[in-house]
């Protein structure tokens, strides 16, 4: 038998070899539209910092001032002695945000993700997803232990099939009848492009099935409040479970599931990721609080319109693949194709002070390594002159 460590590298090579191996670069200054990284700055086009937030003094100041009141740490989990007043302040700004009855928030958006399937879900039920749909979703959907069954990306016919073959199952089963949940993202993480969030929403009605949307590049951009994608398209009201992250857009960090005070309080009582895990530090909590509400101020709707101002700017440049249909996106993949070519074109970048990371397998499907570059409402347009010339010198 090999050492471990002996194992460990044979495995290592091998992803090398296929142009998969991925390291941590360590940053020595703020997250921003400029980053330092071993001594170099580097024009960032790669954050979910959409709105700049992240660094913004009024997120910054509130995690101070929450530090301040509340101590560094929360204690323990939220149930035993850590429901600090933060967390209550943030779950009533966000289900005001969303227009929902209730909120709860979790550490990060994979555990809301998990938890929230979980609590949901069990042997027996029937959970159907996006292809395209984060790796949170699918590991939170196999660990429920339901049957498992995908569509391909946006396709409303194949999401039609395997409904109808969903309630055939519930037709036929004579005791519990199986429970049929669909989860599919608002706006795709490594696409940018947009789900039918309509069309899916009549599906799931005319079947009874229940739908999980996850907005985690959705909330903050769209919709007359910024709420999210299923504002824009007026269906918030119709969906069971509203998914999203407190890191992006939001510029903080956490997770969160908006929907009715029946499911709050059921995953309060059930949600594992939520019960069994120590509570965020207040300070995340404070500056999410903070964000929510600027957001909905005359700033944030500038910072949006600074945003997609950047975006026509890019597309018109005609860099990367910007999303089909009508919805604009801050995530603009610029497709390459081969895993070893994604990195050259990375480092080449990188040379040209550029920070915009290879997205290879398994975060996209072999074959469809790209650059995907985001960009943020503290870009300005000399900026994203830049990226359109280094792009320009990749062909
Ligand atoms: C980032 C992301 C998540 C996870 O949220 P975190 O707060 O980063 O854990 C979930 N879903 C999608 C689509 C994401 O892009």
């Amino acid at each position: 038998m090999p050492s471990f460590t002996d194992e460990l590298n044979t495995r290592l090579a091998a992803l090398r070899e296929q142009g998969l191996f991925r390291e941590l670069r360590r940053v020595d200054s703020p997250p921003g539209t400029r980053l330092e990284i071993a001594g170099q700055t580097l024009l960032n086009f790669s954050a979910n910092d959409y709105l700049g937030l992240a660094g913004h003094p009024a997120l910054r100041e509130a995690a101070l001032r929450a530090v301040d009141r509340f101590g560094a740490g929360s204690g323990a989990s939220r149930l035993i002695c850590g429901s600090l007043a933060p967390f209550h302040e943030l779950e009533a700004a966000l289900a005001d945000f969303k227009q929902t009855e209730a909120a709860l928030t979790f550490a990060t958006g994979y555990a809301a993700a998990t938890g929230a399937v979980c609590a949901l879900l069990g042997r027996g039920d029937i959970v159907i997803l996006d292809k395209l749909v984060h790796a949170c979703i699918v590991d939170a959907a196999r660990l429920s232990g339901a049957t498992l069954r995908v569509f391909a990306h946006n396709d409303l016919t194949e999401l039609a099939d395997r409904l109808q073959w969903a309630d055939a199952q519930r037709t036929a089963a004579t005791a519990d009848k199986p429970q049929i949940l669909i989860v599919t993202e608002s706006i795709f993480s490594m696409d940018g492009d947009a789900a039918p969030l309509r069309e899916i929403v009549a599906l799931k009605e005319q079947y009874g099935a229940w739908l999980m949307v996850d907005e985690a590049h959705g909330t903050g951009l769209y919709g007359a409040h910024q709420r999210g994608l299923a504002e824009a398209l007026d269906v918030s009201g119709r969906i069971e479970i509203q998914m999203g992250t407190l890191g992006k857009a939001l510029g903080a960090g956490g997770g969160f599931i908006c929907g009715s005070r029946a499911l709050v309080d059921y995953l309060v009582n059930r949600a594992r990721s939520f019960i069994f895990s120590t509570a965020p530090v207040p300070a995340a909590a404070a500056a999410a609080t903070a964000a929510i509400q600027l957001v909905q101020t005359p700033e944030g709707k500038t910072r949006l319109d600074n945003l997609w101002r950047r975006v026509a700017q890019l597309t018109a440049g005609r860099a990367g693949t910007p999303p089909g249909g009508s919805i604009p996106s801050a995530i603009i993949p610029y497709m390459i194709g081969d895993e070893g070519a994604a990195v050259t074109a990375a480092q080449r970048l990188r040379e040209q002070g550029l920070f915009i990371p290879a997205i290879r397998y398994p975060t996209v499907a072999r074959g469809q390594a790209r650059l995907r570059i985001t960009l943020s409402a503290n870009h300005t347009a000399s900026e994203v002159a830049e990226l359109l010339a280094a792009l320009a010198l990749l062909k």
